[in-house]
């Protein structure tokens, strides 16, 4: 019999919802180059622009404003390209905003001991830019950005803020034209779409530099647009967004449960952070040791540092925190997410001890 498995890795990517998947099927039945003139063209491109206003409506933002995209790492980095003048961002960013603004030449804020951005060294900064970015809730520790404050300072310069708001759609009151962002990325997968879905927002008064050039389909965004991916990404975006108050709540339930009895430094709860992520750091113990000892008992969670390609490198946000490559090396995040139970909180709960005692001998 194979152990029941408890998944707590839902920022990394969390389960498909039916409902997507059953409107990315319908809508592949359906033939048809969205941008072809015909009969079956104009009929996928009423399900790329039905999806538009739905993921439009589901973020407060204005149907144009919505430009699909492969995912947010292509959301990131295009709105990265599209800055006009210097990228001001900070330490902590997922390495698809990181990288990009480290190419670019981008200015890097510095965060706290909490992961938050050090406000006063940005504000520094604001005079210089052309574009702030700065996620809204940070992928490893939850910490949730003062993205208003950001926009504020930015507004009286009249620079425009981007926002990676991959890890906050699902769990935050997130609403574009309400937080006077000028581009927010969002990722399909995060939310119970599919993978290699998302989209850019961007405010109509912004130009885009497209990345790829082509047949500019989406304000220059070039590609063939993805009727189906589209279309699951807008309803599995709908749902979540329809459950976020609710969810939320649920969440924080079992967060509270789950740090209760951890006894160990849980680093998310020492700065607002988000419901769905608990981020632990236990000195001594070997991250890679505890993720694997715990697989073998069915519970996967992650290792705090970012693991691209299967290498474990020292998470860049852990060292922007002031903390050593030795306490990044020990850290895990576990994330919560819809399918998430008491039983999979309890399961991680009862087995931590013996998986710290060996990662430590
Ligand atoms: N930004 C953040 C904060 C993320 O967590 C992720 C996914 N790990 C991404 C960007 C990239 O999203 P995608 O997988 O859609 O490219």
């Amino acid at each position: 019999m194979t152990p029941q498995r408890h998944y707590l890795d839902h920022a990394a990517t969390t389960p498909i919802r039916a409902s997507a998947r059953t409107a990315w099927l319908e809508a592949s039945e359906q033939v048809g180059n969205p941008s072809s003139l015909h009969g079956a063209g104009r009929h996928a491109r009423a399900i790329v622009e039905d999806a538009r206003e739905s993921v439009a409506a589901s973020l407060g933002a204005h149907p144009t404003e919505v430009i699909f995209t492969s995912g947010a790492t292509e959301a990131n980095n295009l709105a990265l390209a599209s800055a006009h003048g210097p990228i001001v961002t900070t330490a902590a960013e997922h390495h698809s905003v990181l990288d990009p603004a480290k190419a670019l030449g981008a200015v890097l804020v510095g965060v706290n001991a909490n992961g938050i951005v050090d406000l006063a060294a940005l504000t520094l900064e604001v005079p210089r830019a052309g574009l702030i970015s700065i996620h809204w809730v940070n992928n490893e520790t939850g910490a949730v950005q003062p993205v208003a404050q950001v926009v504020a300072l930015a507004a009286d310069a009249g620079v425009p803020v981007h926002s990676d708001a991959v890890q906050a759609v699902g769990h935050l009151d997130v609403g574009f034209a309400g937080s006077g962002l000028a581009l927010m990325s969002v990722s399909a997968h995060k939310v119970g779409g599919p993978i290699g879905v998302g989209a850019l927002l961007a405010r109509r008064d912004i130009s885009l530099t497209p990345l790829a050039l082509g047949g500019g389909q989406q304000r220059g965004r070039s590609g063939t647009l993805d009727a189906p991916g589209a279309a699951a990404f807008a309803v599995a975006l709908a749902e979540a967004v329809a459950e976020r108050t609710g969810e939320r709540e649920r969440l924080a339930g079992l967060k509270a449960r789950l740090v209760e009895t951890l006894g160990h430094e849980v680093t998310s709860a020492r700065a607002t952070t988000s419901p769905h992520i608990v981020h632990l750091v236990i000195p001594g113990a070997s991250a890679e040791a505890m993720l694997a000892a715990l697989d073998l008992r069915g519970i996967e969670v992650s290792s705090g540092s970012a693991c691209t390609a299967g290498i474990v490198d020292a998470s860049h946000v852990l060292i922007a925190m002031g903390r050593s490559v030795e306490d990044a090396a020990s850290a895990l995040r576990i994330s919560l997410g819809r399918t998430t139970t008491e039983a999979d909180v309890d399961a991680l709960n009862a087995a931590l001890p013996d998986v710290v005692a060996r990662a430590r001998s």
